[in-house]
């Protein structure tokens, strides 16, 4: 059972539990519990959660997994260079969060933290949350796959979905994905003579283009937690889609 601390006595240290009331009998009394010993973990606000220590975690196993699961150290010397993640090369596998958060820490111009509450130089959780969109990113950037939707472990759904446009990457799986119009061009509207920026998109794979198709849009972006984003110019130029309606030199019209 797992709750959440609403109202405190800042006197005294009082904590009150609510229980929960199931048919009218509270739980402590249907399980016939007088005494019991509860444990209790206290979070402070500013630092980690212990929810983003788990991301971090499982973007770590599989950033590690992609890694090690190169057959000879040359390819993956070429592999991590074409990544520019050569610092990654000579890495033992359970060194990667280290050497990757020390490099993190080595672009942001910032000191080494630690992921342990314990630690006196414990991550910020606004900290943890650039980290975690960092690692997120690096995923995307170089295609690694991983065990778990990103969508689940983006801190920032739309920092996420722009960067999966721009690698042309599915949100959903990480495959390779086209651009999906979430808007369809209303009618009397010639699609080939309308500029793109504006328009509201998701990066899906085949299957998961299929998917919508079959159980609908808002079913859809419900059951993945999915948020469309709308073209800027920048993404506009990356996937070579006009941006304006009025220029179009390459018309055939
Ligand atoms: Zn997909």
């Amino acid at each position: 059972m797992k709750g959440y601390i609403t109202d405190y006595d800042a006197e005294a240290d009082t904590l009150y539990i609510a229980v929960p009331n199931i048919g009218g009998i509270g739980l402590l009394q249907e399980k016939e519990v007088t005494e019991a010993e509860v444990e209790l973990t206290l979070i402070d606000g500013r630092l980690i959660t212990p929810e983003q220590r788990r991301k971090v975690f499982a973007l770590m196993r599989d950033i590690t997994a992609f890694i090690s699961g190169e057959t000879t150290r040359n390819e993956i010397r070429s592999t991590l260079q074409s990544m520019k993640l050569q610092y990654l090369t000579d890495t033992a596998d359970d060194c990667v969060r280290f050497v990757l958060t020390d490099n993190y820490c080595r672009l942001q111009g910032i000191d080494l933290f630690s992921l342990s509450p314990n630690s006196e130089n414990c991550a910020s959780r606004e900290l943890a949350s650039d980290f975690i969109d960092w690692l997120v990113n690096l995923c995307v950037e170089n295609a690694i796959p991983c065990q778990d939707t990103l969508l689940n472990r983006t801190e920032d759904v739309q920092r996420y979905v722009y960067a999966c446009v721009a690698n042309r990457r599915c949100a959903i799986c990480g495959r390779k994905a086209d651009i999906h119009e979430v808007e369809t061009v209303g009618s009397g509207r010639n699609r080939s003579k309308i500029g793109h920026v504006g328009q509201l998109v998701e990066p899906l794979c085949r299957e998961h283009h299929d998917e919508v198709g079959n159980i609908g849009q808002k079913s859809f972006d419900e059951k993945y937690h999915m948020q469309g984003i709308r073209l800027d110019e920048h993404l506009c130029e990356v996937l070579k889609w006009k941006k304006s309606g009025r220029k179009e030199p390459h018309s055939k019209n």
